[in-house]
């Protein structure tokens, strides 16, 4: 065994069969966690904790794939054909630009998939972990063998654990041994040493998933030395697909080429027909290949996408795949939640309600300077509202730092520690009075958390909270200021009326209640309870949720509001957010009762739905997918992913959303803010805009080259341009700009127009024209030019007469080269906008665009200047006016290109 194969060694004892404290032994570890120190020196021990994929391609491999190019092989036999015809230096030259082109595919590639790695690294899980006592969040391949880690619902399990701690712990481990429901996970039991993996309860193993309740572990195994590690090399690693997009640009690729190769052996036949030189006329029949074949058009669009999508990590939002990209640009729909992406998530409580009183609570944020008011305005003793609070703040996992003034957990939950700060009622104490032996975690199915408590020996004490409505329904007595009564309809209504007018006041309102149960064997059943109180507290929207809705709506896109609130806060909320319709608001009750057809129907006009349940975001998601609409919906819990999965676009929550609805989505916003996705769509669009621009750019310059060629052999002329000449136009002056136009910055309108209809293709009618009329002025500019210079030097009448002067000749080629390529540079401006003129946009704001510009114009001079690049490019130094014709015929393809944005059908 080598040396770094012992030292990579993880033991493979069966912890499944040994004491907790027999593992905290054999690892080295205890409750508090590891140092700092010895973390490190683990993590270089085992490395770190990560599943080793497929080998990453090397730059030779890269090479290769670049030289399996349809476009390379043509180039290659060309070069090769040059050669063993005695024209070395044409020859040279080929292999030169094959060399160059090569560099710069593997360099593209390169930047793309290092973009992509770390936008994946970026969205990769972050694990909880004890450290030297205090809990830290890592990104899950730095944890090692002896790390404890705590797990809770919507996690993925890190590494492989011996649990320690399992609260309801129920995980999914369908990833492993093929059970798809959950197992209930017991943190006491010890197993056989023969315990089959579907049976070890007690651990927990890398890449399943937990669907409930909270648990602790020690690290036992990691990396390639976990279960999953052993069938690591068995799993399908999922092959990089093609984006539609990218597809559809393929297919037109494919169309285009064949014509325009039809094209091409047309011109080469004509060539061979009219006598002409065999090499002039196979060299320039490449060379129209090399222009006809638009396999740069799928390369640029990848970069495009890649780059675009490292933009969009500026404005909060990290696209995990290409496809989102160009969806997101076409989302008509977005449904958003509520609670921290449209409001602020910042809870302060404002009201409370307790035996027939009705509180006010003074103080704002997390600080705990406040006051309980009564009715008539007096501050009163917390002790009014005692069982309330205490409640509340039992059945509560949040932490307040009062110093701090910050709050750890569910705001929701954090609020009420802050009530109890305020009102002398501190959260650690009666947790230390009152030890919590069970619970039930809050799910937003069922929209309630309970807790059971130590009290007397006889008794333990169980609170419950929620949304008071669902509790309501569970509640059979009520605590008055007399003691426990039962609960009639009268005192229920008084309730429910106290509810809507917090409602009314868009508070998000929580209810309280509690039952005693006997001190041990007891069922924790949400049942028979004695209702206390509500709390009512004040999620303010968030600033720039309004501008951002007021954008959308601009830009053709509606925004719905899913949340779980109260009907009346959701609508209340929707009210000041302009999001709400005349049409109300409509409950998760109410979608139980509707068909898909109604509720396809119901959704068209209705913005606001509340109290709704991850199901129902389900069936509303399809409901607006089958009236044609592209929908991104949010999500951030465990039961969430069906929702996220079935949106065109999923988007889960960066800050408070589980690694279950992250996998889920296709976008992760890494603020949780609702204006994040707007800007991601705007981003969006601006990227396919941008593709747009690059592919009519680039589809109009190699039809205008062809054309050139084409109306030349037409006329019985030479061939206007040096096979040379088209090779650098196409792979230099063309390429780079077209580069830069994917860079384009948004345009000022682009959040001004509906929403782009996806089956629409690329080349719709509007590209169609603006390339033909585009191409046609490019090739009668370069033509033009052709003749002026040709004329300067000898009677054009020679040309027709088939005695073509050859001093003429390379003076004409020069000025046709020069035309043609300063033609398309300045139409590279002019492309900026498929709609704004050039006299009104700001010309040189595209600083990627200038570079590429000067280098190219550069480039140009030298090929004319530079006496010894003139026999390689088959050029001559033009005179001043010739020169200024030159120039003054390049401006014919920016008309084109304007006259083309003037032109609709
Ligand atoms: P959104 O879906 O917009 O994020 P939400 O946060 O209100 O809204 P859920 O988290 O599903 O949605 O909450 C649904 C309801 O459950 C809330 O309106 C509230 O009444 C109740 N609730 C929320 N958090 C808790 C909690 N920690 N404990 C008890 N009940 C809660």
């Amino acid at each position: 065994m080598s040396e770094e194969n012992a030292k990579n060694q993880q033991s493979v004892s069966a912890y499944y069969s040994q004491t907790e404290e027999e593992v905290f032994k054999e690892l080295e570890t205890k409750p508090e966690g590891l140092s700092d120190a010895e973390a490190q020196r683990r993590l270089s021990e085992y490395g770190p904790n990560e599943l080793e994929g497929e080998p990453e391609k090397g730059m030779f491999a890269m090479i290769l794939d670049q030289l399996k190019d349809m476009l390379v092989i043509i180039l290659i036999i060309a070069a090769a054909v040059s050669i063993v015809l005695g024209e070395v230096l044409d020859g040279s030259i080929i292999l030169a630009i094959v060399v160059l082109n090569t560099f710069l595919g593997v360099y593209q590639e390169n930047k793309a998939s290092n973009a992509l790695k770390a936008l994946k690294e970026m969205a990769s899980p972050q694990v909880k972990a004890r450290r030297n006592g205090k809990v830290v969040e890592l990104a899950s391949s730095q944890i090692v063998p002896g790390d404890i880690v705590l797990l809770e619902a919507g996690d993925y399990v890190p590494a492989d654990l011996r649990l320690i701690e399992a609260n309801n712990l129920k995980i999914e481990e369908a990833a492993l041994t093929g059970e798809s429901l959950p197992i209930d996970k017991n943190a006491k039991v010890l197993l056989d040493e023969d315990a089959s993996l579907g049976d070890r309860i007690n651990s927990g193993f890398m890449g399943t998933v937990v669907t409930y309740g909270r648990g602790t572990g020690i690290v036992t195994q990691t990396g390639m030395h976990t279960q999953m590690g052993n069938i690591a090399g068995l799993l399908n690693q999922s092959p990089v697909e093609s984006t539609p997009l990218q597809k559809k640009l393929d297919q037109l690729g494919k169309v285009l080429g064949f014509i325009c190769l039809g094209v091409v052996i047309l011109i080469f036949g004509l060539g061979l027909y009219r006598g002409m030189d065999f090499f002039e006329i196979f060299m320039t029949a490449i060379a129209l290949a090399v222009a006809a074949i638009p396999e740069g058009l799928t390369v640029v669009v990848t970069v495009v996408l890649a780059m675009g999508m490292q933009r969009m990590v500026k404005v909060h939002s990290i696209v995990k795949r290409l496809s989102a990209v160009e969806t997101l640009g076409s989302t008509t729909v977005i449904c958003s939640d509520k609670t921290g992406t449209l409001t602020q998530n910042k809870m302060t409580i404002e009201k409370t309600y307790f035996a027939g009183q009705t509180y006010d609570v003074t103080g704002s944020g997390y600080s705990a300077k406040g006051e309980l008011l009564s009715e008539d305005g007096q501050a009163v003793s917390g002790d009014h509202i005692q069982l309330l609070v205490q409640g509340a703040i039992l059945c509560n996992d949040a932490s307040f730092d009062s110093e701090a003034e910050t709050i750890l957990g569910d705001p929701t939950e954090g609020a009420m520690v802050v009530l109890g700060y305020k009102l002398g009622m501190d959260k650690e104490k009666w947790d230390n009075d009152f030890t919590r032996i069970d619970e039930l975690p809050f799910d937003s199915d069922r929209k309630l958390m309970s807790t059971v408590h130590k009290h007397t020996a006889e008794h333990a004490l169980m609170f419950t909270k929620g949304a008071p409505d669902e509790l309501l329904k569970r509640c059979v007595n009520v605590q008055t200021a007399n003691g426990i009564e039962p609960l009639t309809d009268e005192k229920r209504e008084v309730i429910l009326k106290t509810n809507e007018g917090f409602a009314q006041d868009a508070l998000r309102v929580i209810a309280v209640a509690y039952k005693e149960l006997p001190a041990e064997n007891f069922q924790v059943e949400e049942e028979g309870l004695t209702f206390v109180g509500l709390v009512g507290m004040i999620d303010p929207p968030r600033e720039e949720a309004k501008d951002a809705i007021d954008t959308c709506k601009k830009a053709g896109i509606q925004v719905k509001m899913i949340t779980g609130d109260h009907r009346i806060t959701a609508q209340a909320i929707g009210e000041k957010l302009g999001i709400a319709s005349d049409t109300g608001t409509i409950e998760g009750s109410q979608i139980n009762g509707m068909s898909d057809e109604e509720l396809q129907e119901a959704v068209k006009t209705t913005n606001v739905f509340a109290r709704v349940s991850p199901e129902h975001k389900v069936r509303l998601v399809q409901a607006v997918k089958r009236n044609g609409d592209i929908v991104a919906m949010t999500g951030d819990g465990v039961n969430d992913a069906p929702s996220l999965k079935n949106a065109d676009i999923g988007i889960a929550m960066g800050i408070t959303g589980t690694d279950v609805s992250k996998e889920a989505a296709d976008m992760i916003l890494t603020d949780d803010n609702f204006a994040s996705i707007v800007m991601a769509v705007s981003e969006g669009r601006t990227i396919y805009a941008n593709i747009r621009k690059v592919v009519g750019f680039l589809l109009s310059c190699n039809i205008g080259e062809i054309l050139v060629i084409f109306i030349a052999m037409l006329f019985n002329m030479p061939i206007p341009l040096a096979a040379t000449q088209l090779l650098a136009i196409n792979l230099i002056t063309d390429a780079f700009p077209a580069f830069a136009l994917g860079m384009e910055k948004a345009e000022d309108d682009v959040m001004d127009k509906a929403p782009r209809n996806p089956s629409e293709p690329v080349v719709n009618k509007m590209m169609g024209v603006a390339v033909s009329i585009q191409s046609v002025f490019l090739a009668l500019g370069a033509l033009a030019s052709y003749l002026v210079g040709y004329h300067a030097q000898a009677p054009l009448s020679t040309i027709f007469a088939g005695n073509v002067d050859p001093i003429a000749h390379a003076e004409a080629m020069t000025c046709c080269f020069f035309t043609l390529v300063l033609g398309e540079l300045m139409r590279a401006y002019s492309s900026r906008s498929e709609t704004v003129s050039i006299f009104k946009m700001k010309l040189f704001e595209n600083s990627y665009l200038n570079k590429c510009v000067l280098a190219s114009l550069v480039f140009m001079i030298a090929a004319i200047y530079v006496p010894f690049l003139n026999p390689v490019f088959s050029t001559v130094p033009l005179t001043a006016s010739e020169l200024v014709f030159a120039f003054l015929l390049a401006f014919l393809p920016v008309v084109g290109g304007e006259v083309a944005k003037k032109v609709r059908f």
